[in-house]
């Protein structure tokens, strides 16, 4: 029987532990703080922004969040984030991608404080995280390791295979795997034997962006499957890049989407703020 990882419940259990941490320190006088700042009026970074002020009152967070218009030039962005960086009210601070084309992302990355990149998207933290060194770990990546932990399989000595090899999930979940000391294998749209990778996997994370794309002839028994991919088809429905249906009958671990790696997300943005503000 296919055993689903729910990625809801534990997000709501680490809320509630992130919100009595920050009772606690509220009474000595320190309000964690998040800064977000939103270009333009994309309808998915405008949910996105939404959820992440929610989830900064469920904590109990003090929270900023700048909407933008589109016609904002580089400058003042940049002059925005410049300030928030001086503000000692404010533990981490995120501009919310992608921003409008005139904007250079790059550039605007580059410029939050290392100390406040809560989304662990700058060389320094993903630096930090290779060497072993204490880092902002990106959320997403964090919330999956946090997932697999939830099975009560130890990664240590297992083989984990991730397909996917980008800056915010793939590469950095790899050196995750790696520190909990996984045997890890990344793999690729270059990868010539990607099932056969698979079938040798104990943990594999998925984070390709195509639905249903691994299927259960690719999994073998017991695996765990943590699927990152978030795939909004023609009707409106969410899928994953795992083929759910395929692993229905099998001995395997599986994340659902919705309600698996997504909720866990925003979650870890909001452990990453707490640790800035404990620093
Ligand atoms: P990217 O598009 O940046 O990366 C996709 C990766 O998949 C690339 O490395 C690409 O390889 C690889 N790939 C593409 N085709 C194949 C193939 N045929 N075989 C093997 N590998 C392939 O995506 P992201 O990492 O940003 O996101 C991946 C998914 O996760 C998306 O669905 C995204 O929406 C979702 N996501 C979900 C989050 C959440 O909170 N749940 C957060 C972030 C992302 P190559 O490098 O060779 O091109």
């Amino acid at each position: 029987m296919l055993k689903l990882i729910d990625g809801k419940q534990l997000a709501q259990k680490r809320r509630e532990e992130i919100r009595q941490t920050v009772e606690q320190l509220k009474s000595r006088g320190i309000v964690p703080g998040l800064a977000v700042i939103l270009v333009g009026e994309d309808p998915a970074s405008q949910v996105y922004v939404r959820n992440k002020e929610k989830a900064c009152q469920e904590v109990g967070f003090y929270s900023e969040v700048y909407r933008l218009p589109e016609t904002t030039s580089q400058e003042e962005l940049l002059q925005l984030i410049d300030d928030l960086n001086r503000n000692d009210a404010i533990h981490g601070l995120l501009v919310q991608l992608p921003v409008p084309a005139h904007i250079d992302e790059k550039a605007v990355i580059h410029a939050i404080s290392p100390k406040k990149d809560v989304d662990g998207f700058l060389p320094q933290n993903l630096g930090s995280l290779l060497i072993g060194e204490p880092a902002f770990e990106p959320c997403t990546p964090k919330g999956c390791i946090d997932l697999i932990k939830q099975t009560g399989v130890d990664i240590a000595g297992k083989k984990a295979v991730v397909v996917g090899r980008s800056n915010i999930v793939g590469k950095p979940v790899a050196m995750m795997l790696l520190r909990e000391n996984a045997t890890v294998t990344i793999c690729h749209s270059k990868t010539k034997n990607l099932k056969e990778e698979l079938l040798s996997a104990d943990i594999v994370v998925a984070a390709v962006g195509k639905s249903n794309f691994i299927t259960g002839d690719m999994i073998k028994d017991g695996a765990i499957v943590i699927d990152v991919g978030m795939n909004r088809l023609e009707n409106g429905k969410l899928t994953g890049d795992v083929d759910r249906a395929s692993l229905e009958d099998r001995d395997c671990w599986l994340t659902p989407v919705p309600g698996g790696v997504g909720p866990m997300t925003i979650t870890m943005l909001m452990k990453n703020t707490l640790e800035s503000a404990m620093r």
